[in-house]
């Protein structure tokens, strides 16, 4: 980043937090860049013992994956995984909880960075069908194929393998909304088996 997307001021690196950042040097505006930091969010859909999956497409290659993309900046990330699984395939789907998730960080002359977080959720109605932008084909497969099934993700095995492995609602839980813990736009996560909760 060489100009400031506040003011448009051309950047200059200044230390701070221990090492040289691209600062803005206009009066009164104070940006700093930190890298691109973005959020993504992967879904594993099951519909009794079977798990939806959809074929993507960039340029000649073809793989399978468990449906998802970016969370938008306004919006719940429980609520993007299931938008994203409505437009990619059609099916309603509920996020129950969290099953893991991926840092993938960058490097100080690649400052860009990604957690993409995976979500279990249960199906509750519409068939599967692609939308033909980001998905090519969305089906349910059954749990004893997925292992063997072509063309899968790693990271969408590992997805899948952790959330069937554990209880159905063994991942990180919505706390529920607690005056004087929530601040508006906020949503907090809580670790199985520990703490517990109030209200
Ligand atoms: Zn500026």
């Amino acid at each position: 980043m060489n100009f400031c997307p506040r003011c448009g001021t051309a950047l200059v690196l200044r230390p701070e937090g221990g090492r040289p950042r691209p600062m803005c040097p206009a009066e009164g505006c104070g940006f700093t860049f930190y890298g691109d930091a973005s959020i993504g969010t992967g879904a594993v859909v099951l519909r009794g013992d079977d798990v939806l999956l959809i074929e993507r497409r960039t340029g000649t290659r073809v793989w399978w994956q468990i449906p998802g993309g970016f969370v938008e900046v306004d919006e719940p990330i429980h609520t993007a995984v299931e938008r994203e699984v409505l437009e990619e395939t059609g099916v309603v789907a509920r996020a129950t909880d969290v099953v893991g998730f991926r840092h993938a960080f960058g490097q100080p002359d690649r400052p860009i960075a990604n957690i993409y977080v995976v979500f279990r959720l249960v199906a509750e109605s519409g068939d599967p069908r692609p939308d033909l932008e980001e998905s090519f084909a969305a089906e349910f497969v059954p749990r004893a194929r997925i292992a063997q099934h072509e063309g899968l993700s790693s990271m969408s095995l590992w997805a899948i393998e952790t959330a069937l492995a554990a209880p159905s609602t063994g991942g990180l839980s919505l706390e529920p909304h607690r005056e004087g813990l929530h601040r508006p736009g906020h949503t907090i996560f809580r670790a199985p088996g520990l703490g517990a909760a109030q209200g």
